[in-house]
């Protein structure tokens, strides 16, 4: 499964009754998230989005290159937090 976001020019409203003008939708493809989108099946705002992938626990799998770019992420701030 993926995560999908989708730009709008117009305002949206997410479940939480957020005016948002982007909505993200979790599907296997693209078209799938196009469509649960259309049917009013599916979208959450940023905020609604992040607190489900908490809630339901849901795991972030990264290629091996952005993993490089996030362990050495993780290292400077580290090596900043040991600094201060
Ligand atoms: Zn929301």
């Amino acid at each position: 499964m993926n995560l999908f976001g989708f730009e709008f020019d117009e305002v949206k409203f997410c479940g939480c009754n957020w005016e948002v003008t982007q909505l993200f939708v979790l599907a296997d493809s693209k078209r799938e998230a196009r469509k649960l989108l259309r049917s009013g099946d599916a979208g959450l705002c940023g905020s609604c989005m992040c607190e489900l992938l908490v809630d339901e626990e849901y795991e972030i799998e990264i290629s091996k290159k952005r993993r490089e770019e996030w362990k050495r992420l993780v290292e400077k701030v580290n090596r900043k937090g040991r600094k201060e």
